[in-house]
């Protein structure tokens, strides 16, 4: 089902760890966001913008993990767009030549005969240096960043004062860090920096995964994640209701203990950790 939540602006969102796919309305029919995550659902989102006659002329991926960038043959073969950084990642993956078994290994075993891996990723890299997606609709600007992945964007679309933040500022999930990268906290603070500086800009943020945030809960996202880093990095006890004992997610509580021992070794082995 699509929910309105702004002027040409809808969300479906999945049964499968809250996932939200976001639809933009155009000129000539409409953007869509993380595509979703089942074959039926994505089945389902086709058929309703088909009754209200709004074809999808674009796709847009916020980062290259396997639930942001399924796509079926119903939605149409339109340019389904992500960051260049993206869209390699995609490409070196589909490269490999045994990536459907590889990507078979990458899903939920109790999702996997349900998600529709045969257009997995086919992703076209936004220009480098765009700023904004290339299509006919209300302009949406991509902010790039680094935190959560490589080639990470989310969307804002400012006549709507809507953010599409990807896999941040959820109010389900922690921050998951890009573990990779060399100072995995500080681009995770440089990020939420770049979301604090549009608190002012912004009414409506849709995560990735988990409730859509009105009002002043964008900054209080941002002011949690930031408690979360803050704790991971001092060594002190996280107080987050998202890993403590009452989480939502109940296996989220292990998740996050694995990210602190992953992040201790990598500080042992010589990683920088920031100052924030
Ligand atoms: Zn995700």
């Amino acid at each position: 089902m699509l929910n309105s939540i702004a002027d040409g602006v809808y969300v479906h969102e999945s049964e499968f760890i809250q996932s939200n796919s976001t639809v933009v309305q155009g000129r000539d029919g409409v953007l869509l966001i993380d595509p979703g995550i089942t074959r039926e659902e994505m089945e389902n989102l086709a058929a309703d913008l088909r009754d209200l006659r709004l074809p999808v002329v674009a796709g847009f991926s916020t980062h290259p993990d396997w639930d942001h960038v399924l796509w079926l043959a119903s939605f149409g073969d339109v340019p389904r767009y992500g960051t260049a950084a993206c869209a390699e990642t995609m490409r070196n993956f589909l490269l490999s030549v045994d990536w459907t078994t590889h990507a078979a290994e990458l899903l939920p075993p109790e999702y996997v005969d349900d998600i529709p891996t045969e257009l997995l990723g086919l992703i076209t890299g936004a220009p480098r240096h765009t700023t904004a997606v290339p299509w006919d609709g209300p302009e949406i600007r991509i902010i790039e960043h680094a935190a959560h992945a490589q080639g990470h964007a989310a969307l804002l679309i400012e006549e709507r004062r809507v953010l599409i933040a990807g896999d941040m500022l959820s109010d389900i999930l922690m921050p998951f860090l890009d573990l990779e990268a060399a100072d995995p906290i500080g681009d995770y603070f440089a990020a939420l920096d770049l979301f604090d500086a549009l608190t002012e800009d912004v009414d409506i943020v849709v995560p990735g995964h988990g409730s859509i945030g009105r009002g002043k809960q964008l900054a209080e996202r941002i002011g949690q994640d930031r408690e979360y880093l803050r704790a991971v990095r001092d060594h002190r006890t996280v107080n987050d209701s998202r890993v403590g004992p009452e989480a939502p997610l109940d296996w989220l509580p292990d998740v996050h203990n694995w990210q602190v021992h992953r992040l201790d070794s990598l500080a042992v082995g010589g990683s920088k950790r920031s100052n924030h």
